[in-house]
């Protein structure tokens, strides 16, 4: 029997009023990878002795369906409730054990990644290029958190005080809920439970309504790897039942990736709901500049511009959003960015040659069509390609002018770029209103003046900073991802900080 799922509609792109079975989808997605494993390498023999394929769905198989399908009810509320107060056979499990199996998860993550890639596709809408570097991503997680964990799992032994002895340990929390974007629904899902499971917490896992069957996957492989089922679940609950699981008192910590409106509701959730405070470690919206100076090479400087804002189309929270252009250079560089948007290839993500795919879905795509038209109507669009009449969520990439950067009063996810030219006697107050928007996430620089690339770096408080180069793509143990203020809270993801927010720290002073 097929099964309707109202939030198949769309995003991949195909005809928005048609709507998708969930068989039709697995099938597209099935072909696909059966396509892409005739040119899979030839697997290591004995990966097959290390997968338990007894706990493996294949993405036909009914159990597989259903689960899926089922979404988390009042009901289930009751018996989670219940269970999460019940002890966990992972905290258990000891620190190499677990290292182990996520070390086993990243295999089966490399072994399952066509499967994987053509879920991206199909599910999130994702080009080639985009899915091949989000499974990529996930696998560089787990192998970097597993090798970091290391560091946590001994006890660090402290001074000794007179005749007593002092040591530290790390201890798992408890229960963790990550809440995962569509966005990166393999790559980011996957790097917020991998770090809160190897320092040793149950997780609860919930998924963007998006994309669920992409969360779907990471836990089955998660549960084939070893971890134990009470101490994994899979949650594809609805927006309204996850406010109420973020109430549940059994949960310890929250890890959250999505936009900062949900970050907000989440916050205040945890206000009224729960009687002490814990940990929300949030990644959101970014308002993300770049700026140019008349030393720069154009074209490079276009390139990396083009990829930051109309990459992904748009839909990173790592994304240009505004380019400052010196009043030197500002027509040339105008000129330069609409002669490469008009050979942007917007289609099909299946297409290899696609350059951006489609928006996530129709919500999305109205929110950024009605952000245009107003942009329009105040004369402010330099330029939007031309796209054919095409059936999915597809929004041509625009180009727009503003005077200031106050203009804009929140992210707007998807591929338009505002472009603001300045002077030089504008810096100071051009670096004020950046750090007055509060947004604090990704800033790239196009300089070859060393002084002047010194003083943004100094007087610009972004969490992550690019010097001529595209500023999206953070990669894993290389450039820790995350910021501050609006942009999120708590250590960077990718970074050798940010197990420290899933564990506690225990002192034990002992007389001897
Ligand atoms: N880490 C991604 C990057 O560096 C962005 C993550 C996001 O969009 O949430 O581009």
């Amino acid at each position: 029997q097929d099964i309707y799922l109202p939030w198949l509609k769309g995003s991949l792109g195909l005809n928005v009023n048609h709507p998708l079975h969930l068989k039709t989808l697995l099938e597209e997605t099935q072909d696909f990878s059966e396509q892409l494993y005739q040119v899979e390498p030839a697997l290591p023999e004995n990966i097959h002795h290390q997968i338990n394929s007894e706990t493996l769905y294949s993405p036909n198989d009914q159990e597989f369906r259903l689960g899926l399908c089922h979404t988390l009810n009042q009901l289930d509320q009751q018996h989670l409730k219940v269970a999460l107060k019940e002890s966990y056979q992972w905290s258990s499990v000891s620190p190499e054990q677990r290292i182990a199996v996520i070390e086993q998860f990243a295999l089966i993550l490399e072994h399952h990644k066509y499967e994987l890639i053509a879920l991206c596709i199909n599910e999130a809408g994702k080009t080639w290029q985009d899915a091949i570097g989000e499974i990529r991503e996930a696998i560089d997680f787990c192998h970097y958190y597993a090798q970091s964990y290391k560091g946590l799992a001994q006890p660090i032994t402290l001074p000794n005080a007179a005749n007593e002895s002092n040591k530290l340990i790390y201890r798992p929390k408890g229960t963790f809920l990550c809440i995962s974007p569509w966005n990166f629904p393999i790559a980011i899902l996957t790097g917020q439970v991998v770090a809160a499971l190897v320092t040793g917490n149950r997780v609860l896992i919930k998924p963007a309504p998006q994309t669920q069957i992409c969360g779907r996957r990471i836990y089955d492989f998660l549960i084939a790897s070893g971890i134990p089922k009470d101490s994994l679940y899979f949650l594809p609950a609805t927006n309204q039942l996850s406010q109420q699981l973020v109430g549940n008192p059994q949960i310890d910590g929250i890890a959250f990736t999505g936009s900062l409106a949900t970050a907000q509701v989440i916050q205040q959730e945890l206000l009224n709901q729960r009687s002490y405070a814990i940990p929300l470690i949030s990644e959101t919206s970014g308002l993300n500049c770049m700026i140019t100076d008349d030393s720069i090479l154009t074209e490079q400087m276009v390139k990396d511009v083009v990829s930051s804002a109309f990459g992904s189309a748009g839909q990173r929270c790592s994304a240009l959003r505004v380019l400052f252009i010196h009043e030197s250079i500002y027509q040339e560089t105008i000129d330069a960015i609409i002669g490469v948007m008009k050979r942007l290839k917007v289609d099909h993500p299946r297409q290899f040659d696609s350059d951006l795919g489609p928006i996530i879905d129709e919500a999305a795509l109205e929110r950024l069509q009605s952000y245009i038209q107003t942009l329009q109507e105040d004369k402010k669009l330099l330029y939007q390609i031309q796209l054919p009449e095409m059936d999915g969520h597809y929004f041509a990439p625009a180009l727009v002018k503003l005077h200031g950067i106050k203009e804009l009063t929140k992210e707007h996810f998807g591929p338009i770029l505002h472009v603001i030219k300045y002077k030089s006697n504008d810096i100071n107050q051009l670096i004020q209103d950046i750090e007055d928007t509060d947004y604090a996430l990704t800033l790239g620089i196009h300089s070859r003046d060393k002084h002047w690339i010194d003083f943004l770096c100094t007087n610009l408080s972004m969490g992550n900073i690019y010097i001529n180069r595209h500023i999206t793509g953070a990669q894993v143990a290389a450039q820790p991802f995350g910021g501050h203020k609006k942009s999120g809270s708590g250590f960077k993801a990718g970074g050798p900080n940010y197990l420290l927010q899933f564990v506690n720290e225990q002192c034990i002073s002992e007389n001897i």
